[in-house]
């Protein structure tokens, strides 16, 4: 993949190396703002580079960007964003692109020790729940956030692109539809339960709880490193016991085996629940997206609470 991309370069180096002589717009960074005073009508409006540290906010800026705007995502699949650490290619990346959207929310302090002109920090769209002292960064659990996430997001690519605005408003316009209707289906899915509370990985879930009116019991911390005591390991599986709780919930991009041994000693099934972190390379082999994610989330949270 690596190499595919040098090769690519090289060839756009190359063609650029030839072409040089006529086209001045070859370099990776944008120069169409520059020049924009001098722009004449030969000019064809450059496709920009949006680069992006969280998978939801990847899968949405992509279905709003389509082919318009390229964006990466500098957490690759299988990464656990808690633990992501930049690399210098990272670093170019970023430099590279026309603009920034990151998580914030404290989830990503290093971006704070970079300069980066265009940024859109996507915490600043959504009310933030605390936790002790801290924020609770995993917003994007609830659909709710999704939504503003989407309409932020939108309205960001719009500004790096105003050519296109126009076509970034209906693609996310038709996106918060689809996310609405997924709302929907959970409020009416986890509307009468016979549980109130699930067993779930790490702390990521609080968002998505709260929004339907259940409670979660964390295994690990907020970050998914922490690992529980003795002491709440009992506590977790009394808790476990006095509700009946019949389900813990694993969240596959997480190594921690906890929760597996919890299920293990109370008698309890394991099942998945995607914190929407990121993907695990197997599903996006699989073709797995955020939405697909959401509904098998909800599948698995009707069983585990014991819905109609
Ligand atoms: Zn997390």
């Amino acid at each position: 993949m690596v190499k595919n991309m040098t090769t690519k370069k090289s060839a756009v180096i190359l063609l650029c190396a030839v072409i040089g002589l006529f086209l001045t717009a070859c370099s990776p960074k944008d120069k169409s703002e520059k020049n924009d005073t001098n722009a004449s009508n030969v000019i064809v409006s450059q496709q920009k580079t949006i680069v992006v540290n969280l998978y939801p906010i990847e899968f949405l800026a992509k279905s709003i960007a389509k082919d318009k705007t390229k964006i990466i995502n500098i957490v690759k699949y299988g990464i656990e964003p808690h633990e992501f650490e930049l690399s210098l290619n990272d670093r170019k990346t970023i430099e590279e692109g026309s603009g920034f959207i990151r998580i914030g929310a404290g989830m990503d302090g290093w971006v704070d020790k970079l300069s980066i002109q265009n940024i859109l920090d996507l915490s600043k769209s959504v009310e933030l729940r605390k936790n002790g002292n801290d924020l609770d960064p995993h917003y994007w659990s609830g659909i709710g956030n999704l939504v503003k996430m989407n309409s932020a997001i939108a309205e960001f690519l719009a500004k790096q692109d105003p050519v296109n605005a126009q076509f970034y408003k209906q693609n996310a316009d038709e996106q918060a539809k689809k996310l609405s209707q997924i709302d929907e289906k959970y409020r009416s899915t986890l509307a009468g339960c016979g549980k109130k509370k699930v067993v779930v990985t790490h702390e990521a879930y609080e968002y998505i709880a709260g929004r339907y009116g259940f409670e979660t019991i964390s295994v690990l911390g907020v970050e998914p490193e922490e690992e529980p005591s003795l002491a709440k390991l009992k506590e977790i599986k009394s808790a476990m016991k006095k509700e009946g709780l019949k389900v813990v919930f694993l969240e596959r991009i997480v190594s921690s085996k906890v929760p597996q041994l919890i299920a293990k000693e109370t008698g309890a099934s394991v099942k998945p629940l995607y914190s929407l972190e990121n993907l695990d390379e197997q599903d996006a082999k699989n073709g797995v997206d955020l939405i697909k994610m959401l509904d098998d989330n909800l599948v698995n949270l009707k069983v585990a609470l014991e819905c109609k």
